[in-house]
C-alpha cells in the first residue's frame, strides 16, 4: 500500500489501491486536478503547478491519469521507456526533478491513442498507483481524465486523494460544471481546495490591456460555488502553447505561477519540505518572464540572483545538484548485494551493488530521508563506482564530506548513515564472494 504519511497528525491515511512498490513510498499530499470538460488546460495547469512547487523546493510527482488526452511526458519533454526495479516501476524524472509517470510511457508507440473505456482506464491507473516507486514526495498531482466521468470518479474513489484543484475557463458553463464537480467531491468525500481559472484573459503585449477573449471572467463565481478559494487566473499566451509543445513547461515562469503556488501552499500546506528551498524573488516583480523562451530555450531558469534561505546555504552547489538530479537513486532488478540501515534520526537507506568479481560495477541507493541523505547516498554510490570492495569499505564519512564540499551541520549524521549502509552492502558482497570461493 502507498504510505501517505500525514505529517501534521502522524496518522496513516487508509489507502485502497495496493501494490508492492508502495512500502518505499512516502507521499504527504495527493491532489487531483479536475475539469468539467476537456481542452480547458487541466494538464497544463497540473504541469504548471508541479513546476512552481518544484521550483519552491518541494518534492513533486505527477501521475498522468488523463491517458486519452495530450500526455504529461510531452509537457516535460520526457520519453520512455520507463525502467522497473526490484520493487516497482521507476518514474521518469524531469530536468527540475519532477517525477512523472503516465500510461503513455508504458505503452508501445506513444502516438497510438488509447481506445479504452472508463472502467478499464480507472483499473489501469489504480494498478499503476500501487506499482510506482515514487519514494518521498511532498505532493503527488494526479491529472484526472476530463469531466466528471466514471473514470475520474473511480480513480478518486480508489486513490487516497487529499484535495481537488478545479480548472475552469471563462466560457465554461460555470454553474452546471461546478455543481457536478461539487457533487462528485461530496460523493468521494474529498474537498475542493481551490479553483484555477485558465485562459482568463489575453494581455495585449503592447498596451497590457486585458482582452476577455472567451467572455467575462467567472473565476470568482465558480470559486464561490465550490466553496473554495480562487487560486489563480491564468492569461492566454501563445508562447505557453509553444513551450508546452516543445516539452519546456519548466521554462515557464511568470507572476501568476507564483500566485498559484502561494495560494496552493496556503490551501494545502504540508509541514517540512523534503527538498531544499529555492525562491526566485526577481520573478515576483516581472510580469512575464519566459526564461529564454525565444532566443535560448536551454537557458537555466533560476539565475544567480536566486535567493536561497539561510539553512540551505550550507548545501554546496555539488550537494544541491545531487539532490535535484538524484543520480543513482533507484534499485536493480537483481542486485548482487544490499545493505539497509536505519539511522538514529529515523531515516533509512538501502544501497544495492552490482559486482564484477570483487569490483563494484554499479551502486544505487534508496532512502526515505531528507535532501541531505539523498546527496550523501548519491555521492557515495558515485564514489563506490569501479572500486574494489576492500577500497569501498575504507570510504569514511570525512571522505564523503570532502566530495560533497558542505551540507548543513545538523545533517552531518547523514554522512555516517550513508557510509554505514555502503559498508553493510560491501559486507554482504564479501560474505557472498567468500561463500562462492569456498564452494569452488
Ligand atoms: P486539458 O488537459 O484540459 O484537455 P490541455 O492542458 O491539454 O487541456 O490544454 C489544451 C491546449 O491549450 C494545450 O495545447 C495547451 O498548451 C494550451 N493551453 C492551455 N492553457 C493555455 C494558456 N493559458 N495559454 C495558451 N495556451 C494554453
Amino acid at each position: 500500500m502507498i504510505n501517505t504519511t500525514n505529517q501534521e497528525n502522524n496518522e496513516k491515511k487508509p489507502t485502497k489501491a495496493t501494490g508492492s512498490a508502495s512500502e518505499y513510498n512516502k507521499i504527504k499530499k495527493v491532489i487531483a486536478v479536475m475539469s468539467g470538460k476537456g481542452g480547458v488546460g487541466k494538464s497544463f495547469v497540473t504541469g504548471l503547478l508541479a513546476t512552481s512547487l518544484a521550483r519552491e523546493g518541494y518534492e513533486v510527482g505527477v501521475l498522468d491519469a488523463d491517458i486519452t488526452g495530450p500526455s504529461m511526458p510531452t509537457l516535460f519533454g520526457l520519453r520512455g521507456p520507463v525502467n522497473s526495479g526490484q520493487y516497482g516501476i521507476l518514474p521518469l524524472t524531469s530536468k527540475t526533478g519532477i517525477k512523472v509517470i503516465s500510461m503513455n510511457l508504458l505503452i508501445e508507440g506513444e502516438d497510438n491513442p488509447l481506445i479504452w473505456r472508463g472502467p478499464l482506464i480507472a483499473k489501469a491507473i489504480t494498478q499503476l498507483w500501487g506499482d510506482v516507486m515514487w519514494g518521498n514526495l511532498d505532493y503527488l498531482l494526479i491529472d484526472l481524465p476530463p469531466g466528471t466521468s466514471d473514470a475520474a470518479l473511480t480513480i478518486m474513489h480508489l486513490l487516497p486523494v487529499d484535495g481537488i484543484v478545479m480548472v475552469t475557463t471563462p466560457q465554461s458553463l460555470a454553474t452546471m460544471i461546478v455543481n457536478k464537480a461539487v457533487n462528485m467531491a461530496i460523493r468521494v468525500g474529498v474537498p475542493i481546495i481551490g479553483v484555477v481559472e485558465n485562459m482568463a484573459y489575453y494581455p495585449c503585449p503592447d498596451t497590457g490591456k486585458r482582452h476577455m477573449i472567451f467572455g467575462e471572467s467567472n473565476g470568482e463565481k465558480v470559486a464561490k460555488a465550490a466553496h473554495a478559494p480562487l487560486l489563480a487566473q491564468i492569461p492566454i499566451n501563445p508562447v505557453l502553447t509553444q513551450l508546452c509543445d516543445f516539452g519546456e513547461i519548466e521554462d515557464i515562469e511568470f507572476a501568476e505561477t507564483i500566485t498559484l503556488m502561494e495560494a496552493f501552499e496556503k490551501a494545502m500546506p504540508i509541514q517540512g519540505k523534503t527538498d531544499e528551498k529555492v525562491v526566485s524573488e526577481s520573478v515576483k516583480e516581472n510580469k512575464w518572464v519566459f526564461a529564454g523562451a525565444i532566443d535560448d530555450p536551454k537557458k537555466p531558469l533560476i539565475e544567480s540572483d536566486a535567493i536561497v534561505n539561510d539553512h540551505d546555504k550550507a548545501f554546496s552547489d555539488v550537494a544541491r545538484q545531487l539532490i535535484r538530479l538524484k543520480e543513482n537513486m533507484g534499485c536493480f532488478e537483481k542486485p548482487d548485494a544490499c545493505g539497509k540501515v536505519t539511522g538514529w534520526c529515523g531515516d533509512t537507506m538501502e544501497i544495492q551493488l552490482m559486482l564484477d568479481g570483487d569490483v563494484i560495477k554499479e551502486a544505487r541507493f534508496m532512502t526515505d530521508g531528507c535532501g541531505a541523505t539523498i546527496a550523501c547516498g548519491s555521492m557515495l554510490t558515485k564514489m563506490a563506482h569501479s572500486k574494489p570492495l576492500s577500497e569501498a569499505m575504507k570510504i569514511s564519512p570525512d571522505d564523503l564530506l570532502t566530495e560533497l564540499i558542505s551540507i548543513p551541520e545538523d545533517h552531518e549524521h547523514c554522512l555516517s548513515l550513508a557510509v554505514s549502509t555502503l559498508r553493510a552492502a560491501v559486507n554482504q558482497a564479501m560474505e557472498k564472494l567468500s561463500a562462492t570461493n569456498l564452494k569452488n
